[in-house]
């Protein structure tokens, strides 16, 4: 009998190793099905759980992760700057984006990831074949998801990234920090028609589309390019609005299934130090978005 055979079925005993995501909300997170998922098929006896932590719980919750011996947790919205501060070390490219939404338990010591952006990058390459280095990339929006993509995308050497925002501010202190990595260029929502037919890359970062404001598009269909990649971070629906009119518009198009699922494959992979399943995790993924209706990611 293999190791996954004799773990499948059994129960928590006093071996299970602790696994979890700290956020706030938490009720509607994946990763503990999906994670649950990629323990079983690696037939590991490790349990993952969803922990609601209010901001004011984050320093005593990350503490528990210390006193209890948890393995290794994650951290989502909108813990994910705040518990830097408490943490005993960050990785250069948590560093880099500023935030940290995987932390590995090393023997006491907390150690901060961002895997964020390199599951990105990593879904981009492997679903579109294309290449970053050399490329010209449009960003629609500056939030939290749109900082950890950039500078990941930055990392690659594309010839120039520019990020179109609602607030300009944002978009153009982004782009200040991105300027180490590559060249980059802040400008406003309204400057999205002028650039748009330079780039090879268009990645939606705003959450226009996402369930339940399924009708909803960042940009007017027209405006988009033959032969443009378009990408949208949104995985709920899998394929929005902004995608299904890039694609009759003739683009390549990339959801943000993918990000997700190798976001929580670099957090299994820092944790385990194993490949991590990562079509079993899809698939459970898929699994409840499907049985959700395609809702409530
Ligand atoms: P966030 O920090 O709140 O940032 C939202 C960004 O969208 C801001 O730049 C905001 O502009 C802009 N925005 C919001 N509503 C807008 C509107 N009506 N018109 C124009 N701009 C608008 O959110 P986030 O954490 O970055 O998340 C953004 C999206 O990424 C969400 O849909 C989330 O589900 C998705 N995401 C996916 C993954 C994945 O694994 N696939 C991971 C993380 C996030 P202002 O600065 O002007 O407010």
């Amino acid at each position: 009998m293999g190791e996954a055979e004799r773990w499948l079925g059994t129960a928590v005993n006093s071996e299970t190793l602790f696994y979890g995501v700290f956020g706030d909300p938490v009720r509607h997170s994946k990763s503990p099905a999906m994670l649950g998922r990629a323990f079983q098929a690696a037939g590991l006896n490790a349990v993952y759980g969803a922990f609601h932590v209010r901001p004011e719980q984050l320093r005593g919750a990350v503490e528990g992760v210390r006193s209890l011996g948890f393995r290794g947790v994650n951290v989502t919205i909108p813990h994910k700057v705040h518990v830097m501060e408490y943490l005993d070390e960050i990785d250069a490219t948590a560093s880099l984006a500023g935030a940290v939404n995987t932390i590995v338990n090393k023997d006491g010591r907390l150690v901060g990831y961002n895997t964020d952006g390199i599951g990105y990058v990593r879904s981009l390459k492997e679903e579109t074949g294309a290449r970053i280095e050399g490329s010209s990339i449009l960003m629609l929006g500056a939030g939290g998801a749109s900082r950890g993509v950039a500078l990941a995308l930055a990392s690659e050497r594309p010839a120039r990234i520019w990020i179109a925002n609602r607030t300009k501010d944002k978009a153009v202190s982004l782009a200040e920090e991105l300027s180490r990595l590559t060249e980059a260029e802040g400008i406003a929502w309204e400057g999205i028609d002028h650039i748009i037919g330079k780039v090879d890359f268009v990645v939606n970062t705003t959450p226009i589309g996402m369930d339940p404001n399924t009708h909803e598009t960042p940009i007017e269909p027209s405006m988009i390019v033959p032969g443009t990649v378009v990408s949208d971070l949104i995985y709920n629906p899998l394929i929005t609005k902004f995608l299904r009119d890039a694609r009759s518009r003739g683009a390549v198009i990339h959801g943000g299934l993918g990000m997700f699922v190798y976001q929580g494959a670099y957090a299994f992979e820092y944790w385990t130090g194993l490949s991590a399943p990562v079509e079993a995790m899809r698939s459970e993924v898929l699994r409840l978005l499907d049985n959700a209706g395609g809702g409530g990611a």
